[in-house]
């Protein structure tokens, strides 16, 4: 399999001062990610709120600029391209948002809207644009009449088409979507799913698809990432993430969606507290506070992400071969 992304180490720092001292803080938002993504794949990214998938998304295309790591785009290092030449790499990666209207004029029609990439990266004349748009419409399931109309005449389903053929205009190579149906209604949703699905077979998509809700990532993904406070905890193909999680992170994340989804039947697992604050993360594994199976080394040294089985990463060290087994440490668990 062909790698089209690289990310290495990539980390996402925001700088934060605190009273008149100016004491300074940072949330690592982003904190030591390494991951692969492979041509044609969807990838998904899982986590709670706050635990830095966005931000890991914005600073791929560079939205954000890096605190520091690597990010190699067809084998080049995206992260050292000089800001202005960054237009020469977007029109091969675009970003779809939850609402793609947010940061829209709301007096252009969508016509202009979505020529508005075309003019930026292609030279196309104003008629040939305008055919470019028409077929993009087309491509999304929406009529020629949408040319003319304006952002608030259409529904949260049909922006978020607008979103995706805007998204299409300059033929990108790869696509994050973060959080793309979360604000639509379960049967929209999944036409949206459905339509990104036909369009990555029709133009060869790669998509990096960011998420809260593990129902979804199920019906679009290849491969899952899951994230906890800025870090990749565990990543594998869905079949097993989905079947053997092995993080006592992602075994809670799963056990919270309805059971019809699996073959057997899962308990809950309650996590205690919530997630501690990205800039006072935990010593030693970022977990370990709410870890249900959480044991002494846990509080002391950082796990890292290790190859358990194939292409299934886990940072545990229940899995740790320096580890003393889990259940000799049984009185120390919960
Ligand atoms: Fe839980 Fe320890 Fe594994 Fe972290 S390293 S997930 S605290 S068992
Ligand atoms: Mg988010």
């Amino acid at each position: 399999e062909e790698k089209l992304l690289e990310v290495k180490d990539l980390k996402k720092y925001f700088p934060i001062k605190q009273g008149f001292l100016k004491q300074a803080e940072q949330i690592k938002a982003v904190d030591g990610i390494t991951f692969d993504i492979y041509k044609g794949e969807t990838l998904g990214i899982v986590g709670e709120s706050g635990s830095g998938k966005s931000t890991l998304g914005r600073t791929i295309v560079r939205l954000y600029e890096p605190t520091d790591g690597e990010i190699l785009f067809e084998g080049k290092n995206f992260e050292k391209v000089p800001s202005g030449q960054i237009g020469d790499f977007r029109k091969d990666m675009q970003m779809i948002f939850q609402d793609p209207f947010a940061s829209l004029n709301p007096r252009m029609r969508i016509g202009e809207i979505i020529a508005e990439p075309l003019k930026v990266s292609t030279n196309l004349n104003k008629a040939q644009r305008k055919e470019k748009v028409i077929n993009l419409l087309e491509k999304v399931g929406l009529p020629v009449e949408t040319l003319t109309k304006f952002p608030h005449e259409f529904s949260g389903g049909q922006r978020q088409r607008i979103g995706i053929a805007r998204a299409l205009a300059t033929n990108p190579k790869f696509i994050i979507a973060d959080e793309p149906v979360s604000a639509l209604d379960v049967s929209v949703q999944s036409q949206v799913l459905n339509l990104m699905q036909d369009l990555q077979e029709e133009f060869q998509l790669t998509y990096l698809f960011i998420s809260h809700d593990l129902s979804v990532v199920k019906h679009i993904c290849d491969r899952v990432g899951v994230m906890y406070l800025g870090k990749l905890v565990e990543i594998g193909s869905k079949a097993d993430i989905y079947s053997v999680p092995l993080h006592p992170y992602t075994q809670a994340l799963l056990s919270a969606i309805p059971v019809t989804n699996f073959d057997r039947k899962r308990e809950k697992i309650h996590l205690k507290g919530e997630p501690p604050s990205p800039s006072n993360p935990p010593a030693g594994c970022p977990f370990h506070t709410r870890c249900p199976k959480a044991f002494d080394r846990c509080a002391i040294d950082q796990p890292e992400l290790v190859l358990q089985k194939e292409g299934q990463y886990v940072a545990c060290h229940l899995y740790d071969e320096k580890t003393v087994s889990p259940k000799e440490n049984k009185d120390h668990a919960m």
